[in-house]
């Protein structure tokens, strides 16, 4: 079968300098472990050979040793983790996507000013979470539209609005537009990292030019299914983690294959895929 691989598949910039920067530290690294805060990203496959290779999963800080090597993940964290983390001597080693760095940076600056920060995105997040951390915590955070009616703004304040690197475009302006109704004084930082959709246009392009579409990533992973989703609508697509779960008979009448994958699936599971394809 001819296998054709979309342009943006897989790990965006921001993941994939993560894991080499983490890869590296724990190639060179020397009896002692090495922590980060959750998992580096949500793929088992490729969590488990970091883990394999000395790298030790922590909820919390509290709990990691001091004077212990922390590697801070792609979707950065907050202030207090540098503070804190700095107080028991540990050595940071940050993999902090720099458009997520440049959020952080906006939040504390504008903060300083006076603004109250508002981020448009998933409060449950980890990059959100991290985000509201160089404010104090003190953001308001807007998922939806409508939570926008129940919130009371002040019209003696500033406000400055970010969003979620990961935000829909046409959700976050559409809550700017609304915001602009309720308040006078509003700052509006775009800082939507176009990683996604760039992913996502590339799925499209490719699913318009073959028999069937392959998706490998997470089935819990959000960017994943709607990588799927959008195939699907174009071509018959199959959803996978690895290379494992594809059924050689269900390929039968396709001549060509397009592969895409989601945020968090590393080139080597990819790799593996194409090479499956290609001997059918
Ligand atoms: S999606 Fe964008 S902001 Fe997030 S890690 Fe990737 S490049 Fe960085």
């Amino acid at each position: 079968m001819e296998v054709r691989i979309a342009d943006n598949a897989g790990f965006c910039f921001g993941v994939k300098r993560a894991m080499k920067i983490a890869w590296d530290e724990l190639e060179n690294k020397s009896e002692n472990n090495i922590y980060s805060l959750g998992p580096l990203i949500h793929n088992k496959q490729a969590v488990d050979r970091y883990k394999e290779k000395g790298l030790v999963e922590m909820d919390n800080l509290e709990e990691i040793p001091s004077e212990s090597k922390l590697i801070i993940r792609s979707h950065g964290v907050a202030e207090k983790v540098y503070t804190e983390s700095k107080a028991k001597n540990m050595e940071i080693v940050d993999t902090t996507c720099p458009f997520v760095k440049k959020i952080h940076d906006i939040v504390k600056d504008f903060s300083h000013r006076g603004y109250k920060i508002i981020i448009v995105g998933n409060p449950n997040h980890p990059e959100i979470i991290g985000i509201n951390g160089w404010c104090n915590n003190e953001a308001i955070v807007i998922n939806k539209l409508e939570e926008i009616d129940d919130i009371t703004f002040d019209p003696t304040q500033i406000y400055c609005v970010v969003s979620q690197t990961t935000a829909n475009l046409e959700s976050f302006d559409k809550i700017v537009q609304k915001l602009k109704t309720k308040i006078n004084n509003l700052t509006v930082k775009n800082t939507i990292c176009f990683a996604t959709k760039e992913r996502q246009i590339s799925a499209i392009d490719l699913a318009r030019e073959v028999d069937c579409m392959v998706v490998i990533g997470g089935k819990h992973s959000s960017n994943t299914q709607k990588l799927v989703n959008i195939c699907k609508d174009l071509v018959p697509t199959f959803s996978i983690e690895t290379k494992e779960e594809l059924e050689k008979e269900k390929f039968a009448g396709f001549k060509v294959a397009g592969v895409t994958a989601g945020a968090s699936t590393p080139d080597w599971i990819i790799e593996e895929v194409i090479n499956y394809l290609k001997e059918i």
